[in-house]
């Protein structure tokens, strides 16, 4: 599956996927965003523990070389300027300076500060997105987008739509966790086989 929704047994069970509305090519994520990695991405952004970005980095770092990847430049999803400002750093940069490709830290620029895009339809976090980011200077061949969490994939499509508008060709997306569809939360057997599927 493009998006690497985990899915055990069910080939293509991702509407978006079926449908080939994703804007982006290929993602992939190191881990599944249980509760234990939500605490540890929650101290990376929030207490300062920039530390973790080592130890999570090279858990990103591990997948990019496992999966088939092919982008050689890394890019990773920008804060809003004054949420950068309030943090001191952006998480998705310190991740994405371990990866040992070369990074652009100002090609893309998050020019909205969005909304939460919890609890929003589909639509609705399309809408809350549109025009939520803006590229400087043309933008070649395969990138890789970088971010810790991948939820619904909007902020992925909507980044992806912007650089293939700059030049880009291919938009592959890299992050540490990933947030499975609810249907596989439910069932715990599932959710561990998944586990092997997206890792
Ligand atoms: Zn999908």
């Amino acid at each position: 599956m493009k998006c690497g929704e985990p899915a055990p047994a069910i080939e293509g069970l991702c509407g978006l996927c079926i449908k080939d509305e994703h804007a982006f090519d290929f993602a992939r994520s190191a881990l599944l965003f249980t509760r234990t990695l939500r605490e540890i991405i929650h101290h990376l952004k929030y207490s300062d523990r920039v530390s973790l970005a080592k130890p999570l980095g090279d858990i990103l770092k591990e997948c990019m070389e496992r999966e088939p990847f092919t982008g050689n430049l890394i890019i990773p999803v920008p804060l809003h300027p004054s949420r950068e400002r309030e943090r001191g750093f952006n998480q998705a940069e310190l991740l994405a300076t371990r990866l040992g490709r070369p990074v652009a830290t100002r090609l893309l620029r998050r020019r909205k500060n969005t909304q939460s895009q919890t609890g929003l339809s589909r639509n609705q976090r399309k809408r809350n997105l549109a025009a939520a980011f803006e590229t400087r200077g043309e933008v070649k061949g395969t990138v890789i987008v970088v971010d810790d969490v991948y939820t619904t994939g909007s902020t992925m499509d909507e980044i992806a739509r912007t650089l293939k508008r700059a030049g880009a060709e291919r938009v592959e997306v890299l992050t540490v966790a990933r947030v499975a569809n609810d249907i596989y939360r439910l069932d715990a057997t599932a959710a561990v086989a998944g586990v092997s599927r997206t890792q």
